[in-house]
């Protein structure tokens, strides 16, 4: 057993901060957690970590990365730039120092294939849990749609591991979407609109499937076991996104435009995932209509936000990182608390209400006892500063699985 001692735990729940806290640990879950020193259970032989002077978290959750995409521009996306075998390494970096940072679960909204899953799984790299999309499920001319400028497709050969997610029409839609699954998918990420960095002529208020396809995807989705992440910024594909009964809504900059839709999510559970750190990019974009796009939908997408916290939205914090490097994942929380959600709102975007998007609720997202053991402790006070997160320096100890992968005197 461990027993991890001293600090001040932000259980994830609500909850306000307990300090002087005992979590034990046992065969990777919280057995215990007890607040207060002279209530700690007894650590007679057992390893004792101390935490004195540090926050205790629940493992952070990013729900919307791509950890595998290293840049927007064509001969990255396409990988082209380099053999793939340093692509991979590369990868590989990335999810070690994201788990460094304390981010002991990722979903990846696509580009990730399952043998990373595997390789972490098997411990022959460190990284966080991963929930897979592996590619994104649009129409042609959609943002999953790998087409060069010129109108070429993309030349690389495909890659079995990451299957097209192209399809047009309802059976064409469920052959894809067994094939996913197939390929190792745990989640199904669709796109129902273009995005601020898709190709000119495909603009975030552009709609992509119609409803029969998107009732077709979310059905079959739901068949195979699989929630459905997807991305819509506004205009009607937002709204059949929302109507059709997916999951989650990715983005989502115009939810405030159609004032029925707020409620909807609310009513049905579907969670939001605004992803403010791709756009804090996105408006100073090289590219012209990125960079157009990103400032038009800003203040939309504040407005959006305070009223789907009043409307009790579940908002979730991902950061869509890959095609803009890979900054801190705690960059959205320091978002998220600019654009008005409190520091403990924002933690929970990351742990608890995070868990609950991936349906992992009864694994992950608090401390407490039952769940797994998956931990992090920061130096100083999240709730005072948000932007602590995001220093390595700060982040001193990170336990995954009851396992410490991270630990810095
Ligand atoms: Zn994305």
């Amino acid at each position: 057993m461990m027993l991890l001692r001293g600090g001040t735990l932000i259980d994830g729940t609500g909850a306000p901060p307990a300090p002087d806290a005992a979590v034990a640990i046992r065969d990777g879950r919280i057995e215990a957690v007890t607040i207060g020193a002279g209530r700690a259970p007894d650590a007679g032989g057992d390893e004792v970590v101390d935490a004195t002077g540090l926050t205790l978290l629940p493992g952070l959750i990013d729900c919307h990365d791509h950890l595998a995409m290293h840049g927007y521009d064509l001969p990255r996306r396409w990988g082209l730039d380099e053999p793939a075998s340093t692509r991979a390494l590369r990868t590989a970096a990335v999810l070690r120092r994201t788990l460094a940072a304390g981010y002991t679960t990722i979903r990846d909204a696509g580009g990730l294939d399952a043998g990373f899953r595997q390789a972490v799984d098997e411990g022959l790299i460190p990284g966080p849990r991963l929930v897979l999309a592996l590619a994104i499920v649009s129409p042609t001319g959609g943002i999953g749609d790998r087409v060069s400028p010129s109108g070429h497709d993309c030349l690389v050969p495909p890659d079995p591991a990451l299957p097209s997610g192209v399809a047009n029409g309802v059976a064409a839609l469920r052959v894809t979407l067994r094939a996913l699954v197939r390929a190792g998918a745990d989640v199904i990420k669709c796109a129902t609109t273009g995005g601020a960095s898709g190709r000119p002529g495909h603009g975030p208020k552009d709609r992509a499937f119609n409803a029969d396809e998107l009732a077709a995807l979310v059905e079959e989705a739901h068949a195979l076991g699989r929630r459905v992440m997807c991305h819509a910024l506004g205009g009607p594909g937002l709204r059949a996104a929302v109507e059709a009964g997916v999951d989650s809504i990715e983005h989502g900059c115009y939810l405030d435009e159609d004032p029925e839709l707020i409620p909807m999510m609310a009513e049905r559970g579907i969670s939001w995932v605004p992803t403010l750190t791709v756009y804090a990019y996105h408006r100073e974009s090289p590219a012209p209509h990125v960079r157009e796009r990103a400032r038009a939908l800003h203040d939309h997408h504040v407005a959006s936000l305070a009223r789907a916290v009043a409307a009790g939205v579940r908002v979730v914090a991902g950061t869509d990182a890959g095609g803009h490097g890979h900054p801190p994942n705690a960059a959205e929380l320091q978002h998220l608390v600019e654009a008005g959600l409190g520091p403990m709102r924002a933690l929970q975007a990351a742990t608890r209400l995070a868990a609950e998007c991936l349906g992992l609720e009864r694994e992950l997202g608090t401390v407490e006892k039952g769940k797994r053991a998956d931990l992090v402790a920061v130096e100083g006070d999240p709730l005072q500063d948000i932007r602590l997160l995001q220093d390595p320096a700060r982040v001193r100890l990170v336990i995954k699985d009851g396992v410490v992968v991270r630990r810095e005197q």
